[in-house]
């Protein structure tokens, strides 16, 4: 069986001297994963179509359902070269290339996610450096909407009428007279306060068209706050911290008040 697609090319593993095993996100939306023979070798026909980040046409040759297709021919629509060249811009992205892997599953398909990225990549090439931290704010509220985790920040969860701390236990902010009903090891296992400024840059971002969005410029404390404590929401969600975020730490790339933030992880 012959399959012809396209995708993004999320990671790659090495097998051997010189083969690969490569974690593609197809154009419909879903995970899959495939088998290169030789790409590593200097005359190898896919040339740098398989790096990281290249958004890529592809064929693959497998039987049907099979778990490791082999790619047979791999053709680059765009290399996002300028991205991965960008130490501190490239680390950023492969953060919110694992967060996508955590949130969904290898063989769920999901409606947008493919364009999502590619207009979060598009978008992040062609501005400022400056401004793609905002970028990674929006590509962060929306995978969450579409993986169905979006936290619920606008009114209590148990009675939908006040303001309150957010539970990560609970995924939503609760009012001080409901709290009593959330159990007591789910109650002590996380609560953040978020600033009002902050909620409305969330209602903003998940409500708001990509195009409407363009215009908002949010100043960096709120995308800070914003951006943190949806890091920790995320982390309680997959149960794990994030590796590129530890990368982050060790080289330093986050800015000394980020790491606390994180490391203070539940207030
Ligand atoms: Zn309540």
């Amino acid at each position: 069986m012959l399959l012809r697609t396209e995708g993004i090319v999320f990671k790659s593993f090495p097998l051997g001297e010189a083969d690969l095993i490569l974690t593609i996100l197809s154009y419909d939306g879903g995970f899959l994963r495939a088998f290169a023979k030789s790409p590593r070798t200097t005359k190898s026909r896919f040339g740098g179509a398989l790096e990281p980040l290249s958004h890529i046409r592809i064929s693959l040759m497998g039987k049907e359902h099979s778990d490791l297709p082999r790619l047979t021919q791999a053709d680059i629509i765009h290399s996002y070269q300028k991205l991965r060249e960008q130490f501190d811009c490239f680390l950023r992205i492969s953060e919110l290339l694992e967060i996508t892997m955590s949130l969904f599953g290898e063989k769920e398909h999901h409606e947008g996610l493919f364009q999502l990225l590619v207009d979060t990549l598009n978008y992040i090439e062609a501005e400022k450096e400056s401004d793609s931290l905002r970028r990674f704010l929006f590509y962060k509220v929306r995978v969450l909407e579409k993986a169905g985790l979006s936290p619920r920040l606008q009114g209590c969860a148990r009675c939908g009428i006040s303001v309150g701390t957010f539970y990560f236990s609970e995924g939503s902010v609760i009012c001080s007279k409901c709290k009593d009903t959330i159990a007591d090891d789910n109650r002590t296992s996380g609560a953040r306060l978020i600033s009002m400024g902050a909620v409305n840059l969330y209602e903003t971002i998940r409500t708001w068209s990509w195009d409407k969005l363009n215009r908002i410029m949010p100043n960096d404390k709120l995308i800070f706050e914003l951006d943190s404590f949806l890091n920790l929401h995320i982390k309680y969600r997959i149960e794990r911290g994030l590796k590129t975020r530890d990368f982050m730490y060790k080289t330093k790339t986050l800015a000394t008040s980020s790491v606390n933030a994180d490391k203070n992880e539940i207030v």
